[in-house]
């Protein structure tokens, strides 16, 4: 049976949850046994779908097409284990599920409450889908205190009760700061937040304490005799070089061990650490580095391209070269500085995106990548914009756009319905443009004798999509003679899902986004093809 481990936050957040249980995932996994790992996200969304970058960060899809959370894409990243729909839940998502429930008639008689429906629902959300797993880890979002996060806190305690402490563990993550003008650690807030902690009637188990230098052991003490946990599981997590060293660092300060420890399990076998050893080496020390600009409408948030982010610089450790990514924001950009912004770049990059904002630029610039032989690689949004850059100054299609943007344009992207009725153009309807998107992994069928063909070296791949809108597959032909090809088509021959430029040292377009399958132990062919074009432009 599953052992349920899970992760609370206290004190501040951003302390890196998700970093820590994606390594403890991998350091067990890596000691042969089966991982799945979770988040619990207290907002009322019902999934992060709606929400803007701007807020929340990225989107992070999975295979099976669920819109979550992007320390899911953490957990994929250092664990390569593939999550679901299951393994994210908000709390708009379970009391949507309730209300309906209680609509239906299935609560009838009772008075519904946070206390037992919501937890129960929680409760059952935790144990859903899980078979043969050794562990489960539960991360909870947010920090311990808010009201948000009550009732999961509160469910997890019920489940705890439940199951027993042999098949649980809490793990709480803090901060312990040090203060400059005295010259000290302080332990106070961690005390405070597992105080908080147990108010709501949780003991933490093991707590790691997030600081930005090693943690003396008198210090150690205090949080164990103030926290009541054993001075064994009081684990430091010192600010990392590069995050790739997180795993090594955890291992080091015995998390796992502990953690089996606890569960009165013996070590299989040593995890693996070799491959992090080896790319935080190159992380650290390669010294020749490359420009790649990015034009985005969220460029200056930190985590709105997370994924991305991460697979330029996988793309990067494959190809010994550091990755500088110059962040430009397409609303501010001006026709007349892009020349000036992107002539001493080695590759341009144009990610996922929607809306009008900012378009232009945009179209701009993959012109000029396009002339000027700049290794291009344009992700949803950006090969639709590369699409209608050749039909407008290719094809001369003067009017050619997106339905998205222009509802008057030439729809070389479009609904699909809008385009594809017995071969004619025909007007769209915006009664389709809610929860349309198609989402998660769909197969596309790569083309002989085609770069991609070559690059994935495999005729037939599967990538995650999010988009609403595709590229119009009645102007292939007119496309293809002037070279740019349709070199990845769905397998009903109707969708086409990637683009690339003939007579170019590199410039394709993808309809998916690769960036969510990229790992830093497997960087995404995609990627590493782009940054190692991008190396030899330069
Ligand atoms: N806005 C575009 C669409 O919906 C592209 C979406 C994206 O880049 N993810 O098709």
């Amino acid at each position: 049976m599953a052992r349920y481990i899970f992760v609370t936050g206290g004190v501040v957040s951003s302390l890196g949850k998700g970093l820590s249980s994606a390594s403890l995932a991998y350091l067990l996994k890596s000691q042969g046994y089966k991982v799945r790992i979770r988040k619990m996200d207290p907002y009322l969304n019902v999934d992060p779908g709606t929400m803007s970058p701007f807020q929340h960060g990225e989107v992070f899809v999975t295979d099976d097409g669920a819109e979550t959370d992007l320390d899911l894409g953490h957990y994929e990243r250092f664990t390569n284990i593939s999550s679901k729909k299951s393994d994210n839940i908000t709390t708009g998502r379970i009391y949507s599920d309730v209300i309906k429930k209680e609509r239906q008639g299935g609560y009838l008689g009772k008075t519904v409450q946070v206390i037992p429906h919501i937890t129960d629902r929680i409760k059952e959300f935790i144990k859903k889908d899980i078979t043969n797993e050794d562990f489960v880890i539960c991360e909870i979002g947010g920090t311990v205190g808010d009201i948000e996060s009550l009732p999961f806190v509160e469910a997890i305690r019920q489940f705890a009760n439940e199951q027993g402490k042999s098949k649980t563990l809490f793990i709480h993550l803090t901060f312990v700061p040090f203060l400059k003008s005295s010259d000290e650690i302080k332990t106070k807030p961690t005390q405070h937040s597992v105080k908080e902690l147990r108010s709501i009637g949780i003991q933490p188990d093991i707590i790691i304490c997030r600081s930005q230098q090693s943690i003396p052991l008198d210090q150690k003490k205090k949080i164990s005799l103030f926290c009541n946990v054993p001075i064994d599981n009081v684990i430091e997590t010192v600010d990392v070089r590069t995050i790739y060293e997180a795993p090594i660092s955890f291992y080091n300060q015995k998390l796992d061990k502990q953690v089996l420890k606890y569960f009165k399990i013996k070590s299989r076998k040593k995890p693996d650490l070799t491959p992090w050893k080896k790319i935080t080496n190159i992380t650290l020390n390669t010294k020749k580095s490359i420009d790649i600009a990015i034009i985005g409408k969220y460029v200056n948030l930190k985590d709105a391209y997370k994924s991305l982010d991460e697979a330029l610089i996988h793309g990067g450790i494959a190809n010994k070269v550091k990755v500088n990514l110059i962040r430009i924001e397409s609303d501010k950009l001006k026709t007349n500085q892009i020349k000036d912004k992107l002539k001493n770049i080695s590759g341009l990059l144009i990610p996922g995106g929607f809306g009008k904002r900012g378009t232009e630029g945009k179209i701009y610039a993959i012109k000029f990548a396009r002339e000027n032989k700049i290794p291009f690689l344009g992700i949803c949004f950006g090969m639709q914009m590369a699409t209608i850059e050749f039909a407008r100054n290719e094809l001369k299609i003067k009017k050619a756009g997106s339905s998205e943007l222009d509802k008057n344009c030439f729809p070389v992207i479009g609904l699909i319905d809008e385009w594809n009725k017995n071969g004619k153009i025909i007007k769209g309807t915006d009664k389709k443009l809610g929860g349309t998107m198609r989402l998660g992994l769909y197969e596309a069928r790569l083309r002989n004798n085609s770069a991609i063909k070559k690059i994935y070296k495999s005729s037939s791949i599967n990538e995650r999509h999010r988009h609403r809108y595709e590229v119009n597959n009645n102007l292939k032909n007119e496309f293809e003679r002037k070279g740019l090809i349709f070199s990845g088509m769905s397998p009903d021959k109707n969708l086409p899902e990637i683009i690339e430029l003939r007579n170019h040292p590199w410039f394709i377009g993808v309809q998916f986004h690769p960036e969510f399958k990229s790992r830093p132990l497997a960087p995404h062919p995609l990627f590493s093809s782009f940054i190692k074009a991008a190396k030899n432009h330069k």
